[in-house]
């Protein structure tokens, strides 16, 4: 969410006359975009934001803004606590960025706007790509979240759930599309409640749509709340030909105790029944999910449960947290805090066993041949790793798993069709933890789609 804020910062900045640069050396303004969701993240912002004070001493003309989350919850105590910072701009005044920026430009003022209000009115146009070459875009259908689940500070900081209208979010596409973009992964805190509020369409109702949008190849969402993972949205999995082949569904906990504490609204049966589901619809269908170890009051019994669930779950890939109290959040209350040892010694036990059942899926698909978007090419260095010093493409399969191929071993016919964009079939030949290694299949029986659409059979 933050990756499409911050395009959408660069954009509304782009006609008072500012560009990217990738140096903060060079850069008139540094704007920070943040991020609360643990402590540890507002650590960084503040530890980066006495990284740039120096360059600000150096060229007191620099302006320095602090947008996203953190500017949010903190407010003008970011003034406070970083002296040298001429912006703080919440999750909602984004829109209004030029403006500010404006006053600062003209009046050398200090600016605070967290204001909220109930909906984020759309601002111009589609955020286009940077580079002709990008295949994947983020983009957001809603905003906030009304779950209220007991650690998170996501509705405090993002606000009242709200959804985009379709009519922008389909315009935004084919705008991506005629940009060259051929995949979409769409963002909310809880796609199964898209336009719910609004009396709009469903999420599997927007899917269709999007699905017939000519040009795009792939479809992605995140993320889907276990409570609400509707039937409708399961079936699509089965229909949609463009909805890739994975869901993000984030369990936390497999202790009920836990959930119930949490406010999660499911019980662990009730989220194994949907991987059941999930699975007869799609059987080949990647499973990922978030995991909190260390909640307050989290037994080693609990902590078992959890250990228990990812087993027979048997997730493709999982992002594991410690627990972090947030401000506002309900659990930051709660007595029984799990000692940091003990946080650290759970997480380690979770990352241990996750990346023994991500090695095992991965090394499952060696041998078979998978559908491929290819996302980027680069120059290998020479030696280590099977490196030649030529090119390597990277992509992704359709279970969202990275699969990097080298170029010169492509098979005759096909390589001058490869590039940022292409659909290809690849055979799976190594499997590492994060990642695999394939070689563009030259079987002739599949069809490789360049990046403009258009097919060829390979030689
Ligand atoms: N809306 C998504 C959902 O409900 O699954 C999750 C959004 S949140 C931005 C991403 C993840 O951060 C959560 O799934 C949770 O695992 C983790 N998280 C949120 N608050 C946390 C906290 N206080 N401490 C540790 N992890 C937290
Ligand atoms: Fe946070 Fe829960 Fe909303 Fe996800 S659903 S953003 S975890 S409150």
């Amino acid at each position: 969410m933050n990756v499409y804020d911050s395009d959408k910062i660069a954009q509304g900045l782009d006609p008072l006359g500012y560009r990217l640069t990738d140096s903060p050396d060079k850069a008139d303004m540094i704007i920070v975009n943040t991020c609360a969701i643990r402590e540890k993240a507002v650590q960084k912002v503040f530890s980066y934001l006495g990284r740039v004070a120096g360059l600000k001493q150096a060229r007191p003309n620099l302006i320095i803004g602090v947008g996203g989350c953190v500017a949010q919850q903190e407010g003008e105590r970011v003034l406070k606590r970083a002296p040298y910072v001429d912006l703080v701009f919440g999750t909602h005044a984004i829109g209004r960025l030029p403006s500010l920026v404006d006053r600062i430009e003209k009046k050398r003022q200090r600016v605070v706007d967290v204001e909220m209000g109930t909906r984020i009115e759309e601002s111009d146009g589609a955020v286009v790509p940077r580079g002709e070459t990008e295949v994947s875009r983020f983009l957001t259908i809603m905003h906030g979240c009304d779950n209220y689940c007991t650690y998170c500070v996501v509705p405090y900081v993002r606000g009242r759930e709200s959804s985009r209208w379709p009519d922008h979010i389909l315009a935004e596409i084919q705008d991506l599309v005629d940009n060259g973009v051929r995949e979409v992964t769409l963002l909310g805190q809880n796609v199964n409640s898209y336009g719910q509020k609004e009396g709009l369409p469903d999420f599997t109702a927007l899917l269709e749509k999007i699905n017939d949008i000519d040009g795009l190849k792939r479809i992605r969402f995140t993320t889907s709340h276990p409570k609400d993972l509707s039937a409708n949205l399961i079936a699509a999995f089965g229909r949609l030909d463009k909805l890739c082949q994975h869901i993000h569904l984030p369990v936390q906990s497999g202790a009920d105790t836990i959930l119930k504490r949490m406010n999660r609204n499911y019980t662990s049966a009730q989220y194994l029944d949907k991987i059941n589901q999930l699975r007869t619809i799609c059987p080949d269908i990647a499973i990922t999910s978030d995991i909190i170890v260390g909640f307050p009051g989290e037994t080693e019994q609990d902590f078992a449960a959890t250990l228990d669930l990812i087993e027979t779950v048997g997730y493709d890939g999982l992002f594991a947290f410690k627990y972090s109290d947030r401000p506002n959040a309900p659990a930051t209350q709660f007595s029984e805090k799990v000692a940091e040892r003990d946080m650290d010694e759970r997480l380690q036990k979770v990352l241990e066993l996750q990346e023994t059942i991500t090695l095992a899926k991965n090394r499952s698909l060696v041998g078979q041949t998978q559908e491929v978007l290819v996302e980027s090419y680069r120059l290998k260095p020479a030696g280590g790793n099977g490196g030649t010093g030529s090119g390597q493409w990277t992509g992704r399969t359709s279970t969202n798993k990275i699969v990097h191929m080298p170029a010169d071993e492509a098979p005759q016919g096909q390589a001058g069709n490869i590039g940022p964009g292409s659909l290809i079939p690849v055979l799976i030949k190594k499997a590492f933890a994060h990642s695999l290694w394939g070689l563009p299949d030259g079987s002739g029986a599949r069809t490789a789609i360049g990046p403009k659409g258009e097919s060829s059979h390979a030689a």
